[in-house]
């Protein structure tokens, strides 16, 4: 029987040590099993604090591990692209009780090491079984060939991708990217469109200063270049079924998977109000294409909102979530939120303040 309550005092005292712990736990891994060198970036400042953070998190909640059983096959499935099969995962095993073994010091007792050992066994048999379950009937990723680079501004990029073999996904969900130009570095993207017969994607980047993948993305990426895409994940952002009114309510590329949950209302349309904030009007990179989809719709409101305006082009300044309140669009609607994670923070607040039940905000940070 393993001792949850003990894993997770151990597991704090261990986390105590800050940015020593993923140091300690890379070094250890890379020099005993060097073969597990290639399945992370080259850049490794990014990766220290996640797979081992994830890991000291995930195993010392063990006694909960039912509620996480979905994620980690999810986990375990998507991990595939990376590289990752059922002969590495002892080698992170190994490596991670080695570190814990290290920060506990005097705390480390053999019961101690047992239970990591159990409970890393459990998490990591779950993972594996799942990506040895998909290999039988999807591939780890897709190539997709960029057949559209449009720079719409500075820092956003509108790219077309056309799978060589169809992708599947819902409306609102995201999809993991990979390109050459950052090898192994893999970030999730949000498809602006709903599935279409052609099977093309449509993505919004925007580049973040200093960020790894969004700038190569939205400033080295050619129209022939070749994309890695992996499957489709995330429910926060799928339509719930329904017939009242829906309320969008997006800032910045957060307004992508909200556009696609558009194409999809197109098919049993509901009364459908997207509110779309950005800093300034300069920001409104695809206000065009929103413009046309509510001249097309009548079922479909859109107001764009800035920040501020200050060359005075007419926009409605307030926060998406502000205004969608005072117009009166939110109590009784299925919300959808998502933006930058401040955004969407601040943006549940003023929902819940203004009396929208929580039950009725579905959400999504797509930001740090
Ligand atoms: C479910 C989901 C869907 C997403 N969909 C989209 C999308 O459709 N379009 C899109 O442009 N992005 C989207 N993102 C964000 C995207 O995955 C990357 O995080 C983003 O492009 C930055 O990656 P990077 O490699 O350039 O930056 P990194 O190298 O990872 O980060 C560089 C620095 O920037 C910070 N940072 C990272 N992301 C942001 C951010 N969004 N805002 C401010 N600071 C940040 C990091 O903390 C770090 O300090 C989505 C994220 C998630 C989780």
């Amino acid at each position: 029987m393993i001792d949850a309550d003990r894993l997770k005092k151990n597991w704090s005292l261990v986390a105590a040590h800050g940015d020593q712990v993923p140091l300690y736990f890379y070094s250890t891994l890379f020099l005993t099993h060097p073969e597990t060198r290639d399945l992370f970036p080259m850049n490794m400042a990014a990766q220290r604090d996640k797979l081992v953070n994830a890991l000291g998190a995930v195993v010392s909640n063990v006694d909960t591990i039912d509620a996480v059983v979905p994620t980690l096959q999810a986990l375990g499935r998507d991990h595939r692209k990376f590289g990752a099969l059922r002969g590495h995962y002892p080698a992170v095993g190994e490596a991670l009780v080695a570190t814990l073994e290290h920060f506990s010091g005097p705390h480390w007792t053999p019961a101690i090491a047992a239970d990591w050992v159990a409970a890393y066994e459990l998490v990591a048999a779950t993972m594996a079984d799942a990506a040895d379950a998909a290999a039988h009937y999807t591939p780890p990723w897709w190539d997709a060939e960029v057949i559209g680079h449009e720079r719409r501004d500075l820092e956003t990029a509108v790219i077309t991708l056309a799978p060589g073999t169809r992708l599947d996904y819902l409306p609102g969900q995201s999809v993991s990217l990979c390109t050459s130009l950052r090898p192994r570095v893999w970030r999730q993207y949000s498809p602006a469109n709903a599935p279409r017969p052609d099977g093309t994607i449509e993505l919004h980047v925007r580049s973040i200063d200093g960020g790894e993948v969004s700038t190569a993305l939205v400033s080295l990426l050619r129209v022939g270049d070749t994309l890695r895409v992996g499957p489709a994940t995330g429910s926060g952002l799928t339509l719930r079924p329904g017939s009242g009114p829906v309320a969008l309510i997006a800032g910045g590329t957060g307004v992508a998977p909200l556009k696609a949950l558009v194409e999809q209302l197109a098919a049993a349309p509901r009364p459908t109000s997207l509110y779309w904030g950005t800093r300034s009007p300069a920001g409104m990179y695809c206000v065009d294409q929103l413009n046309a989809l509510a001249a097309r719709y009548e079922w479909l409101e859109f107001v764009p909102c800035v920040d501020e305006d200050m060359w005075g082009s007419g926009v409605r300044i307030g926060s998406p979530a502000e205004l969608a309140v005072s117009h009166g669009r939110c109590i009784g609607a299925d919300i959808y939120l998502c933006g930058p994670f401040g955004m969407v923070e601040s943006s549940r607040k003023i929902l819940v303040g203004a009396g929208v039940r929580s039950e009725a905000i579905y959400f999504e940070p797509s930001g740090a």
